[in-house]
């Protein structure tokens, strides 16, 4: 429930917004239309900040100020080893504004200040460090020819990155495209979603003060329709990196094939399914399904959304998910003891609802939840629903937010089945203490990734991203390298000819 009498701001000093316009070729500059957009308090609805509302032109300026930083500029040229340490300076820049970030990212999305202060800037400054490591380690190879030749490949930075994320891990998402970026020797231009477009704007100065050249990361705020698809559609962008729905994941694979058939990785969607099976370890599978749902709000495309539960657990799973979620607390971010905040704004809320309602209609029946809650802001109810059944429009579309939908299963064949019954092929998470159905599952669900008696564990050694509908293209790990490297074979013959 709602806990409404702490006070303003749950007794906490918001952070002071000092970064609201277009980082452009290291200056903080207005939108070329003077144009700006509100970032809201999703808590309220109220306006936090104007930030400068970035269109076409900005983006072709943010552009040209990469491609002359990539072109002419030094970070490409630099050493692995040279970029690695101007990448952990910035980290330790961030560790040292790490509750700053912390609470603009609060403030922006409506996350929990505890959560945030532990896994968002936590990840990040785990992101920043991995790639700084990583930029000394990328290497060709020497290529064995069937001929007299003898050759090696080159992996060059590909040049302008295009980034394009979303408002659900603002600052995560930022570094999970801009520290590979960086180790590779690109230079990019950065588009947080306008729903929260604060984190980046705070970590571009940041940038600026660890010492990345000018024009190296660009940051334009703006909306999708414009901004967005201006770097999906630009001739002298190389690359884009794209976190967000497989509906703009599409738009961006056309944009980029109209356009200049820059290389594409796409984040997307997902509708993963949670299979537990009888001989789980029962407070585990509840706590695994409980934050697997509702940890930050539902608003993660990995979320366990579609939980299995086979049939020999199933009534006292469902009995002690009930009574467990009595503990889970919905309210102000700020507020230390709150588990889950408001959605992040108007619209994500009232989409949320209307799947909701769709679930009622449909039939599924509702154990928790299932209205909003608080007297203002977007906050809603942590909603599961039980008697679903698949082909249910609750449990096929990604709902992104805190609606989970239970079911019940028999036997592995069926599990196996309806997980893979899905367009999306993003995550998995299986709990079971078998270890032979373990690898079973693991090996026959089509998904980026399948966690085993554990759920959302994302790391930055760990490869991150999907199959099917839910893109192509791997965040995290050496593999994230791939889309910011381009790959040159240089051959020659091994006797010197002699002209
Ligand atoms: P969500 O539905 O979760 O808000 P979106 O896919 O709409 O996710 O947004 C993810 C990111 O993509 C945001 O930065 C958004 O501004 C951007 N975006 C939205 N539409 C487009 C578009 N047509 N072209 C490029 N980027 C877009």
């Amino acid at each position: 429930e709602v806990d409404d009498d702490r006070g303003e701001n749950g007794g906490f000093k918001m952070p002071e917004i000092r970064y609201t316009k277009l980082f452009i070729d290291g200056r903080f500059v207005d939108a070329v239309s003077g144009k700006t957009l509100e970032s809201r308090d999703p808590r309220t609805g109220d306006v936090i900040a104007s930030v400068a509302e970035g269109n076409k032109e900005d983006v072709y300026l943010a552009v040209r100020a990469a491609r002359e930083a990539f072109d002419h500029g030094k970070w490409p040229r630099m050493s692995g080893s040279e970029r690695g340490r101007v990448m952990l300076k910035y980290a330790e820049l961030v560790e040292h504004h790490a509750d700053e970030l912390a609470a603009l990212e609060s403030l922006d999305a409506g996350k929990p200040l505890a959560v945030t202060r532990v896994v968002d800037v936590g990840n990040s400054l785990h992101s920043l460090r991995y790639f700084a490591g990583a930029a000394d380690k990328i290497h060709g190879e020497t290529l064995k020819m069937s001929r007299q030749l003898q050759g090696y490949t080159l992996r060059e930075p590909v040049g302008v990155a295009g980034l394009i994320v979303p408002w659900n891990f603002p600052a995560i998402m930022f570094f999970s495209k801009v520290s590979p970026a960086l180790a590779a020797g690109c230079t990019m231009v950065v588009k947080p979603a306008e729903q929260t477009p604060l984190s980046a704007l705070f970590l571009a100065h940041l940038a600026k003060q660890a010492g990345i050249p000018d024009g190296v990361i660009n940051v334009v705020t703006g909306f999708g329709p414009t901004a967005g698809a201006a770097i999906a559609s630009h001739m002298d962008v190389d690359v884009v990196a794209f976190t967000g729905s497989t509906e703009v994941g599409r738009l961006i694979m056309e944009a980029s094939a109209r356009s200049n058939l820059k290389t594409v990785a796409l984040e997307l969607g997902g509708k993963s399914p949670l299979i537990i099976f009888d001989d789980a370890d029962l407070d585990k599978a509840v706590e695994l399904a409980i934050n697997g749902n509702f940890f930050n709000k539902g608003e993660a495309c990995i979320t366990g959304s579609r939980v299995f539960v086979q049939e020999g657990i199933y009534d006292r799973f469902e009995q002690k998910l009930a009574d467990n979620m009595k503990n889970w607390v919905v309210g102000d971010p700020f507020d230390p003891r709150v588990n889950q905040g408001p959605q992040v704004d108007k619209a994500q809320y009232e989409k949320v609802l209307r799947y909701i309602e769709h679930g009622k209609t449909e039939g599924a029946t509702v154990l928790t939840g299932g209205k909003p809650c608080g007297k203002k802001g977007y906050y809603i109810e942590p909603t599961i629903f039980t008697n679903v059944k698949d082909d249910m429009i609750i449990a096929k579309e990604e709902i992104f937010g805190p609606v989970m939908c239970l079911m019940k299963f028999k036997t592995v064949e069926e599990a196996i089945g309806r997980a893979n019954d899905t367009r999306y092929g993003l995550a998995a998470g299986v709990v079971t203490r078998d270890i032979d159905v373990a690898n079973r599952m693991a090996r026959s669900i089509r998904a980026g990734v399948v966690w085993v008696n554990c759920y959302f564990a994302l790391d930055s050694s760990c490869p991150f991203g999907g199959r099917k509908m839910s893109g192509f293209g791997k965040d995290d790990s050496m593999h994230a390298l791939d889309k910011f490297l381009a790959v040159k074979a240089v051959v020659t013959p091994v006797h010197c000819s002699p002209w």
